[in-house]
């Protein structure tokens, strides 16, 4: 051991990072936007903005950035019917099973489930399951499930915004079923994640936490509005925070709100496992978000969630891929959040494209109101 490895540090970790080729044959298809349909007006239409491009640029990076080094890659696998039945409901299953085998159909607004689309759900359910599984048998303490198609917006019983399965969902209820007591799901994605939300809506032992442009209800497929009052129900109330933040929301304003409402109430909370759900569209560029994220700002969440697992979860930590559409600049966020996760002393990658300015005075003041609101209203919470 006389040789000064570079990862042989014991503050320096790998991160096992799980992937399976096959979520590349998604395809959404084209149309203006998400939309599927071509009035005929462009001459250039995009492809789907949950293409498998993104995901492409996600995996180059994570070879061939400075980060390679300190990735260990591990292989996903397509996940069986019953795995999902710990989460999804057999007549929501049966169905997608139905429409794939007869050749695929727009399911809700946006959400194409084409030939080849069921596959990639089953391997992306089955990789975020093989990567929590990994940290449930000691073989690491952080990996990262880097899947499409996405699924925070899946819920028990139904598909929405461009996901299917819920893969985050599902890995969190094999560690319950594994004897972890609390998991905490602290999603950054710029929209709210209401399936995961929903799917443990009356449980005391997941408290989701979710971080997400006020965007509300977007039509039959997404019923829930993300508002700071869809706390969860019965046992599980008080165990759904939602924190709507105000359109341009930055670096500075999310480093606010991890610092007043997500650790205080991880902290209190006390959970045995973290999930990370990221998605890059809460970044400055993307298409479906309207938050101002940087690079660094990615790096100061992915800090922040490593510390508290380091406190809480003897350092395990799960981290799950949703949404992100910028093709270029959603592989560089991904690559900062991994770098913060690591907690290494300095960047390795500088931003290409950081300029927009970010609303912090908006965005704290707001922050502000819905700790009250939480404090308030939030039987564990109260008095903080
Ligand atoms: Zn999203």
């Amino acid at each position: 051991m006389a040789t000064s490895q570079p990862l042989s540090s014991p503050t320096t970790d790998r991160i096992h990072v799980f992937w399976h080729d096959g979520m590349l044959a998604h395809d959404a298809g084209t149309g203006v936007f998400d939309s599927g349909i071509d009035p005929g007006f462009l001459d250039v239409l995009e492809k789907h903005p949950e293409n498998s491009d993104r995901v492409r640029n996600m995996l180059s990076i994570l070879k061939r950035g400075p980060i390679s080094p300190y990735i260990s890659w591990q292989s996903g696998r397509p996940a069986l019917i019953p795995e999902l039945l710990t989460f999804h409901t057999s007549g929501y299953v049966n169905e997608l099973v139905e429409v794939d085998r007869n050749g695929g159909k727009m399911i809700c607004a946006g959400t194409f489930l084409n030939p080849g689309s069921w596959d990639a759900a089953l391997l992306a359910a089955g990789t975020a399951l093989s990567a929590m599984k990994h940290i449930l048998d000691g073989l690491g303490n952080i990996a990262y499930a880097l899947v499409r198609p996405p699924g925070h917006h899946a819920q028990p019983t139904q598909a929405d915004g461009y996901c299917f399965i819920n893969n985050a969902g599902l890995a969190v209820q094999l560690a319950l079923d594994s004897g972890c007591k609390k998991v905490v799901v602290i999603d950054i994605d710029v929209h709210y994640g209401n399936g995961t939300a929903e799917g443990f809506y009356c449980s005391d032992k997941v408290l989701t936490v979710s971080l997400h442009m006020n965007h509300s209800s977007w039509g039959p497929s997404h019923p829930q509005s993300g508002s700071v009052d869809e706390l969860g129900d019965g046992d599980g109330f008080g165990y759904n925070l939602n924190v709507p933040l105000p359109n341009g929301t930055g670096d500075r304003g999310y480093e606010f709100a991890l610092t007043e409402l997500v650790v205080p109430t991880v902290e209190k909370f006390r959970p045995e496992m973290i999930v990370l759900v990221v998605g890059q569209d809460s970044s400055a560029f993307d298409p479906n978000g309207r938050q101002c994220l940087t690079m660094e700002g990615y790096r100061e969440i992915g800090r922040k969630v490593r510390s508290l697992a380091d406190k809480h979860s003897n350092g395990r930590l799960l981290i799950v891929q949703e949404g992100g559409y910028h093709v270029t600049y959603s592989a560089y966020c991904l690559h900062a959040t991994l770098e913060g996760v690591l907690d290494l002393p300095h960047p390795l990658l500088s931003d290409p494209i950081a300029y927009y300015p970010d609303d912090e005075a908006f965005s704290i003041e707001v922050i502000g109101s819905i700790k009250q609101y939480h404090n308030d209203v939030v039987p564990f919470l109260k008095g903080t």
